[in-house]
């Protein structure tokens, strides 16, 4: 294929599109617009390194030396974003007014943080983290003997207390559901969460929704629908995130829960293609489109993604799984889960170690460890095998109650 390509969004899938243009042979003119400042990069350090440590530096994170785009002649533009794009004229309408035409278009706009809809959540001292300058502010705010009130007890809300309460302030999670960590650990295995994240120090409230942010002029704290109010000298909203397809509206492409795309990321329209958090592709294990938030698959899939635009044929489908680390212990989980899974846990989760198989008509379907990386390891083999098989590897287990 010889044309130009756009890439809307320079973030990881992004800047992995225009790696693999290049590694594939395409020559012609390769644009990568970004409405961040900074060069492409990576975004887990944000809400862990980052909030711990000063002395990281944006340039650390960087995904490619800034030499790499001029050296393989990928024109990067930053701090510019795409409004529109006309399928038709085959062009992105930039917030400067100008149009850009491609004849090969790349859609990696990511997603971003799901706001907070209730009365005070304008108010300063409100936080989301999802780029450099978010991670930093809200460094700068974490204060030994300040209070935090995390909404949100998923992985993100669990790395922001983990960091506050490494930097001496006190930490509580709400969280609306029934566990921590439910969406990527399932609810059974996310229960064993709990007596952990307690045992650090922080109070975890699940089942607690949030009526309004209180404070007159900046936060001040946060009042739930039972009435309890959590004093609050900042506030974070993590409750997940969106994909960024806003500017898509009325363009006429597919779009759901993401741009809709098949696995070779291709979209509804010819020659425009969409990989990282903001495709929704097919998962054919699950028999649904399931669109993932995840380093490895943005990582993966805009690889992909990128050769596919000028003439490969690789298919890539969604793969829920991801690893953090919180209180020094290393998260790790992989699975799909659909609430009908049986759950076996092994080990002492109060003490920050244990070993969650997760099954389904018998069959191992995920894996979920806490300060056990290598048994983690070890179950990769297990999986779509018996329950019984991974039991024989891992020695005899303790079911808990399914249900
Ligand atoms: C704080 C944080 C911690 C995380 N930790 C982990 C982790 O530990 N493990 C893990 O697996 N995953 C983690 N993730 C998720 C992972 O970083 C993302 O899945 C990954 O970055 C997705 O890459 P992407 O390129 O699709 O999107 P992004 O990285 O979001 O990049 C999209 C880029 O497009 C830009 N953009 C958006 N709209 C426009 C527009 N209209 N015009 C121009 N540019 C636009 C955005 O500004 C952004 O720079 C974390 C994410 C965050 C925010």
């Amino acid at each position: 294929m010889s044309g130009s390509i756009v890439i809307v969004g320079a973030g990881l899938a992004g800047s992995r599109a225009a790696e693999a243009i290049r590694e594939y042979g395409h020559a012609g003119p390769v644009l990568m617009l970004g409405a961040e400042q900074a060069w492409p990069y990576q975004r887990p350090a944000l809400s862990k390194e980052v909030l711990r440590d000063e002395r990281v530096t944006l340039p650390s994170l960087w995904l490619q030396p800034e030499r790499f785009y001029s050296e393989q002649r990928i024109e990067v533009r930053r701090g510019v974003i795409a409004t529109a794009l006309s399928l038709e004229k085959q062009h992105v309408a930039l917030s400067s007014g100008e149009a850009v035409s491609w004849d090969r278009l790349i859609i990696a706009t990511g997603s971003s943080p799901r706001r907070l809809a209730v009365p005070g959540a304008h108010l300063p001292g409100v936080r989301s983290v999802r780029t450099w300058e978010d991670a930093v502010a809200l460094r700068e705010d974490l204060r030994p003997g300040s209070r935090i009130v995390v909404i949100g007890g998923g992985l993100l809300g669990l790395e922001v207390a983990s960091a506050a309460k490494e930097r001496g302030a006190h930490a509580t999670v709400l969280e609306r559901g029934s566990a921590l960590l439910s969406r990527s650990l399932g609810a059974l295995a996310g229960a064993a969460l709990t007596p952990f994240i307690e045992a650090m120090g922080v109070m975890v409230r699940l089942r607690t929704q949030v009526e309004r942010v209180l404070g007159a002029t900046r936060v001040e704290g946060v009042l739930s629908t039972f009435g309890e109010v959590h004093a609050a000298d900042l506030v974070v909203v993590a409750l997940g995130a969106e994909p960024a397809i806003g500017w898509l509206a009325g363009s006429g492409l597919t779009l759901g829960d993401g741009v809709v795309v098949d696995e070779f990321g291709r979209t509804s329209a010819p020659g425009v293609f969409a990989a990282g958090d903001v495709a929704s592709p097919w998962s054919p294990s699950l028999g649904r489109r399931l669109r993932v938030e995840s380093y490895g698959f943005a990582a993966q899939h805009g690889f992909s993604v990128g050769q596919n635009a000028v003439g490969a044929m690789e298919a890539t489908f969604p793969n829920p799984s991801g690893s953090t680390e919180l209180f020094g212990k290393r998260l790790q989980f992989s699975g799909e889960h659909q609430g009908d899974e049986t759950c076996h846990l092994m080990g002492e989760p109060a003490r920050g170690r244990f070993v969650a198989l997760l099954g389904r008509g018998g069959l191992l379907v995920g894996r979920v460890t806490l300060g056990q990386p290598h048994t983690f390891g070890v179950l990769k083999a297990c999986l779509g095998q018996t329950m019984a098989r991974a039991f024989e590897i891992l020695g005899e287990a303790k079911p808990v109650e399914a249900r």
